[in-house]
């Protein structure tokens, strides 16, 4: 492949023998800027390291969100009673 070529064989991330391509920002973007010579340990690190940190950012903010929830609760409640009595108004 022209990227492999491109970059003489070297991992870009470790210097070893490439013999993958990857998407340096992980899309659709398939041009040779985006594109970049790795190799097949690197390739696997990077492709889990993004789908875990993901992962990793929704479940903390799933986390939060419950643990915030006892306390928003009161919040929500006031904020719900005052709703309809806006609208009785109408
Ligand atoms: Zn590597």
């Amino acid at each position: 492949m022209r990227i492999l070529r491109r970059d003489a064989y070297a991992c870009q991330l470790c210097g070893a023998e490439a013999t993958e391509v990857d998407h340096i920002k992980a899309g659709d973007d398939h041009s040779d800027e985006n594109l970049q010579a790795i190799c097949t340990p690197c390739h696997a690190r990077k492709s889990s390291s993004e789908g875990g940190a993901a992962r990793a950012r929704e479940l903390r903010q799933l986390r939060a969100m419950i643990k915030r929830k006892p306390e928003q609760t009161p919040g929500r409640t006031h904020w719900r009673d005052a709703k309809p009595r806006e609208n009785k108004g109408f």
